[in-house]
């Protein structure tokens, strides 16, 4: 039966039916082999099995996919006969296929390779006389058993302890041999692992190692399928947005080998350093071994270029004699296999304008490339390949501004040890500097407990011999991840560097012992809980905990920061409550405040006490006389904001906090309030009693605390202008704008409104001279956002507060929203945390119906955002196309909102 829809596509040097803009159908790989193909590189022949095939198996199962496709998949192994010359499971020179897995973005949960497939017990003789070489022939085969078995039947280790059964009897077989390597094993020890290994499969499975090699292929085949659907691919997708209904294709490829002998080599290679960003061709190979040797990090890799090897030699501290008798590069190894994979590198690099990640292998001789992609790297070294790229003219500035993910430049702004307290620090071990940053915690070796730990309230480091996708989770919570072993492509490193996490892998002189859960350096042993810090970007570890400082940032920042100015429509300003803080901002751009929270002005130095009094205030005499006190702190306070801000628009917000949050609610802290303010303890007690609140959140707060006591909002009122007037009389360009929080009727901003307009007129009369300052309200209640018209009609400008409406709209306390959204993230109930990602059906819909209609009620009203969603990229962009005139979020996330505003212009 043959189906009108086409599932497998070709890709070879005679037909090629792909091409790079098809991922959606085969794959990221997939496209970009047959985009190789098709640029005259050269990749072992094959062909993709579509994404289309796998919604196919996911909605109607394996018998019904097979029907479909069982055709196409025949021919297209017999023209990968046709071009090798050799036949699928032919015993004498039998063909052998790679299996891997290929979905639209790279999915390290899934399942991934399965290579040599197609032997057993004939065909392995037949290889091992076309290779004319038993011992390679052999150890592919025990290789194939131990991938299949693991990944297509399933076979997993019985105990957190047994790490990996097969791992299990190779270092028992190498025990009774005597032996330390793999590579030390002997034809008949590899036979004797094949006999083994197929026992353990039928003991444990219950079920005979398949010989037939269609039976193997279909196997794999419906395995990648599967794998799609299992609960690591299910986490990866969770974390990373990838949406289910993508599915994987699966890739057939003919077999090429990279332990044939000393001619022969497999390896990985990044266009650029995909941790610094540097424009320097690196990457890591292993003669005569295959793909998954450098992957799982067991032997110690080499590198690609001199400059790379000499670079690894310092910090592995070895010395150049030694670099160039053990660890040449394959500049210097195969100058001429080198130059081909160097030409191979431009012409991918230039092809796709992005830095690229490659994987070859070297078959006696002879090069071959197994996959490109765009390579994952560091937020720096997306910064820096971005600007660079564009000074190098291979991207226009748009290009270069949608390179760089927002989120990413958290990266960047990340702590670096203290400089003084990292050179007290004891060095114990060194790695490869995987995934930069610093990091320290308590080391924790199983990524179950990191996460209960974590729940704990502890930070760790987690500590393993290497990282596979179930530690996933462990991995994503804790502060940085040691590895024993691993090159810089080693699970843990792609991992880490995807995650922005603090990573150091293949540090070999940490011997981990999972059973006794010790890490042993030397002759010191470490225990679970130890203290521990990494230096990702260097590879060193130490011992203890070292404090951390803010990380320096580099002129390419700069110079994609100003780029963002060219392409942003919106504004971005910062929510900052200090001048230190206001200057932070301004230093990453903001170009203004857009909130300034006066509460967390009352709790600094000795203002407290007279805000308690206040609060204690019998009548408004009494609180008259406390707020007398308060002035000229916040007088104070307001003068700061307004110098560190020069020419640019502060908004300061009108008290907003219930009262209650002023005093201390247990009994120790009201007696020593009531002894440093001379009152009786009864007397405390009894107005933190008047002031409790069964809904805080929805009670005495807000303007409502500014109806009850207006003396307050005079106070803050006079506060401000009065620091304005100061500030101007000192030549600085002043720009205040009074904000009324927490409003939900037109009568509540006039009240407020009146009492600010009459103390600002008074002060202008005392002084004798005037000052322009804007009076506005904040929209965080659903009803002022629908009445938003007639509140423009009376207020000048709009803050959303997206907390509070989000709060409010969803009925989601802020408070509690914490022990039940997990279970609402999980089901898939809201897509995102609605605190972190603004609802856009809900919370949004309201922002855009507000700024409309405040728009026509007064035309050029100024709208902006000043919840926490102001510094959510997602959340910026639909601020961007809901018209607002900027956002506001704290200091650090400015360059994000920056980028993030960028990008959405450039999306439009
Ligand atoms: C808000 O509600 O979004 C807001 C900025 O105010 P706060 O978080 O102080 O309530
Ligand atoms: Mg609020």
């Amino acid at each position: 039966m043959s189906s009108p829809v086409k599932y497998v596509y070709a890709f070879s040097a005679a037909l090629t039916e792909g091409e790079a803009a098809m991922k959606n159908l085969l794959g990221g790989k997939g496209a970009n082999l047959a985009e190789m193909c098709r640029l005259g590189i050269t990749v072992p022949p094959g062909f993709t099995i579509s994404t289309e095939a796998c919604t196919e198996f996911t909605d109607k199962g394996q018998a019904h996919v097979f029907e479909l496709i069982r055709d196409e998949v025949a021919q297209g192994v017999a023209r990968v006969e046709g071009e090798m010359g050799k036949r699928f499971g032919d015993p004498a020179d039998p063909l052998l296929l790679s299996v891997r897995s290929g979905a639209r973005a790279s999915m390290p949960g899934m399942m991934d390779t399965i290579l040599n497939l197609g032997l057993n017990d004939e065909a392995v003789v037949g290889l091992a006389r076309k290779a004319n070489n038993e011992r390679f022939a052999w150890d592919s085969y025990r290789r194939f058993i131990q991938m299949y078995g693991d990944v297509v039947m399933g076979l997993k280790p019985v105990s957190k302890e047994e790490h990996d059964p097969f791992e299990v009897i190779i270092d028992m077989v190498k025990e009774k041999r005597g032996v330390k390597l793999d590579t030390d094993l002997g034809t008949d020890d590899l036979k004797e692992l094949v006999q083994r290994f197929k026992s353990l499969i039928r003991a444990r499975i219950g079920r005979d190692f398949p010989t037939d090699p269609w039976e193997q292929l279909w196997g794999a085949v419906f395995a990648v399928f599967e794998s799609w659907n299992n609960d690591r691919a299910k986490v990866y997708r969770e974390l990373n947005d990838i949406p289910q209904s993508w599915g994987t294709a699966v890739n057939v490829q003919a077999m090429v080998f990279g332990n044939l002998g000393d001619s022969s080599a497999t390896g990985v290679a990044f266009s650029r350093d995909a941790g610094t960003g540097e424009d320097l061709f690196n990457g890591e190979f292993l003669i005569n071994a295959q793909g998954e040797d450098v992957v799982a990090g067991v032997r110690t890799p080499q590198q690609i270029s001199r400059l790379g090897s000499q670079r690894w030699a310092q910090l592995a501290l070895v010395n150049e004699e030694e670099r160039r008798s053990q660890f040449p590069s394959l500049e210097e190894l195969m100058p001429d296999i080198y130059q081909q994979l160097l030409k191979a590198e431009t012409l991918l690099e230039n092809h796709f304008r992005d830095m690229q990640d490659m994987e070859f292998t070297i078959q006696e001789g002879k090069l071959w490339m197994l996959q490109t992609r765009n390579g994952k790297r560091t937020g720096a070294a997306m910064v820096r390949i971005a600007v660079e790229m564009l000074k190098q003219g291979m991207i226009d500035e748009k290009t270069a501004l949608l390179r760089v993910a927002p989120e990413r430049l958290n990266e960047l702004l990340h702590p670096v040890f203290d400089t003084h307290a990292v050179k007290a620090a004891k060095v114990i071990a060194r790695g490869l500097p995987a995934s930069p940053g610093a990091a320290t915690g308590q080391i924790v070796f199983f990524a179950d407990e990191a996460e209960e730990w974590v729940k704990q309230g502890k930070v760790v480091i987690l500590v393993r011999l290497e990282t596979s996708p179930e530690d996933l989770r462990g991995m994503s919570v804790a502060q940085g991840i040691l590895t024993a072993r691993g090159g810089m492509t080693s699970h843990a490193a792609v991992v880490a560097r995807g995650m922005g996490k603090c990573c150091i892998s293949g540090a070999g002189a940490v011997h981990v012992d999972y059973k006794a859960r010790t890490m042993t350096i030397g002759d010191t042993v470490y225990q679970e809980g130890d203290w521990l810090s990494l230096d990702g970007s260097t590879g060193e570890v130490f011992e203890g905990r070292i404090p951390t400082v803010e990380a320096g940032l580099s002129g390419d920042f700069g110079a994609l920061m100003a780029l963002t100015d060219k392409y942003k429509r919106l504004h971005v300003r910062a929510n900052a409550d200090t001048p230190d803080d206001a200057k932070v901002a301004r230093n990453f751009g903001a170009t203004g405040i857009g909130l300034c929270r006066t509460e967390h002005m009352f709790f600094a130095g000795d203002r407290i006490l007279a805000v308690r009094e206040m609060i204690l205030a019998n009548d408004e005499a009494g609180r008259r006389k406390a707020l007398a006190k308060l002035l000229p702190m916040q007088r104070g306070d307001f003068e700061g904001m307004f110098r560190e801000m020069n020419g640019l628009p502060v908004t300061i917000r009108l008290l907003d906090p219930p009262l209650h949050e002023f005093i201390p609610h247990d009994e120790a802290g009201q007696r020593t309030m009531a002894n440093e303010m001379g009152v009786p303890l009864g007397k405390i007690k009894m107005r933190v009693e008047e002031l409790h609140e069964f809904n805080p959140m929805m009670g005495h707060r807000g303007c409502r605390l500014g109806i009850s006591y207006p003396e307050i909002t005079e106070m803050q009122a006079r506060a401000v202008i009065e620091a304005a007037l100061n500030m101007k009389a000192r030549g600085f360009e002043v720009k205040a704008e009074i904000m009324v929080p927490l409003v939900g009727t037109v009568r509540e901003f006039d009240a407020q409104a009146k009492v600010i307009r009459q103390t600002a007129a008074a002060v202008f009369a005392e002084r004798g001279e005037q000052l322009e300052y804007l009076l506005g309200t904040m929209i965080e209640t659903p009803r002022a956002a629908v009445i938003a018209d007639s509140i423009a009609r009376q207020a000048e400008f709009f803050s959303f507060g997206t907390n509070d409406l989000t709060q409010m709209t969803l009925g989601f306390s802020r408070d509690d929203a914490g022990k039940f959204l997990p279970d609402y993230l999980r089901k898939g109930i809201y897509e995102h945390d609605p605190f972190r990602s603004i609802d856009q059906k809900g919370v949004g819909a309201l922002v855009e119906m507000a700024v409309r209609k405040g728009q026509q009620a007064r035309p050029g009203i100024e709208t902006g955002v000043c919840g926490e969603h102001g510094g959510d990229p997602a959340s910026v962009e639909f601020f961007h196309g809901a018209g607002l005139d900027y956002v506001s979020c704290s200091p650090f996330r400015v360059p994000i909102a920056r980028l993030a505003a960028a990008q959405a212009a450039i999306r439009e």
